[in-house]
């Protein structure tokens, strides 16, 4: 009989081959009562700004297994998507095929690798209730920086993260400690102070007014915003350990766009398709 070392070696093997970076496994409690009021507070505070749905996922987020209750592992796995890019009114994680549709299908490959061993699994790909970043932080993926992002020393904070809860009982993994120390590039990057000690601000940040916003903008949001189209990369720029990362294994996440410098609505829906730009930007939208 295969044992739980084993099947994870696969995993990872597997893992490796889909040109994931890595794999790590971490346990499915429900996160530490500090964590939870601080996710608490957070909103409370208003600072979701109008992502209801957070509050909605609330329980969700701080106890893995009320979404799923027979997860006895979260398989955590990340992917690189940096790439040189000049076009910069455009988060970087927006300029290539939506990374739901890429995820998505390969950690369903990964969860058919648990099947034969009575593996019964759920993935997700930020598309559930689940506190994706801080899974993949106690899996030791990274550490969640000032950022408030799941950042690693290889790449900074360029990393998308996708999760499979099994209910199959597998070796665990550490988490990493903190590396951000004194350094606060991100907080000082940021144009809007939208990242503080309390975590970001979604009412301040230029990614938040851009892509999760609905309705119009106030004179003052418009200000922040500036010139930027779909999402802000300023902290994550800012991340020392993302300088030196390497391009991204998948090439799915190799692409990138270029606009004019006033591009037209019809310009940017074209460069929007298949993108996550397209939710938002539509030749439907900006007829
Ligand atoms: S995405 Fe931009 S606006 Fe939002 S916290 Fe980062 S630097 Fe600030
Ligand atoms: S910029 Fe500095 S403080 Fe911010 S996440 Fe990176 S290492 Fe941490």
């Amino acid at each position: 009989m295969i044992s739980p070392i084993e099947i994870k070696v696969k995993l990872k093997e597997a893992a490796l081959k889909l040109k994931f970076d890595d794999l790590r496994v971490c346990g499915t409690e429900d996160f530490s009562e500090a964590d939870a009021s601080s996710l608490r507070r957070w909103i409370d505070d208003g600072m979701n700004d109008r992502m209801a749905y957070l509050e909605r996922a609330f329980n969700a987020k701080v106890s893995p297994r009320s979404y799923f209750p027979e997860a006895k592992s979260a398989i955590c796995v990340c992917a690189n998507y940096w790439r040189e890019s000049a076009e910069r009114r455009i988060a970087l994680y927006a300029q290539s095929k939506d990374y739901h549709g890429v995820i998505k299908p390969k950690l369903l490959e990964l969860a058919a690798v648990l099947e034969p061993f009575g593996g019964k699994q759920r993935v997700s790909v930020d598309s559930s209730p689940l506190w994706e970043k801080l899974l993949a932080a106690r899996s030791g993926l990274g550490w969640i920086g000032k950022n408030t992002l799941l950042t690693r020393e290889s790449n900074g904070p360029w990393s998308f993260i996708g999760i499979i809860l099994t209910n199959l009982e597998l070796p665990r993994d550490s988490a990493l400690e903190n590396r951000c120390g004194k350094c606060s590039a991100c907080i000082d990057a940021c144009p809007s102070k939208a990242l503080g000690r309390s975590g970001i601000d979604a009412r301040k940040c230029v990614s938040n007014l851009t892509i999760e916003r609905r309705g119009g903008l106030s004179e003052g949001e418009k200000e922040l915003v500036g010139k930027s189209i779909f999402g802000c990369d300023l902290c994550l720029r800012a991340c020392p350990f993302g300088k030196n990362a390497p391009a991204a294994a998948m090439e799915e996440f190799r692409t990138s766009i270029v606009l004019s410098v006033r591009p037209t609505g019809e310009e940017v829906a074209a460069a929007a398709k298949e993108t996550p730009m397209s939710r938002k930007f539509s030749s439907k939208n900006t007829a």
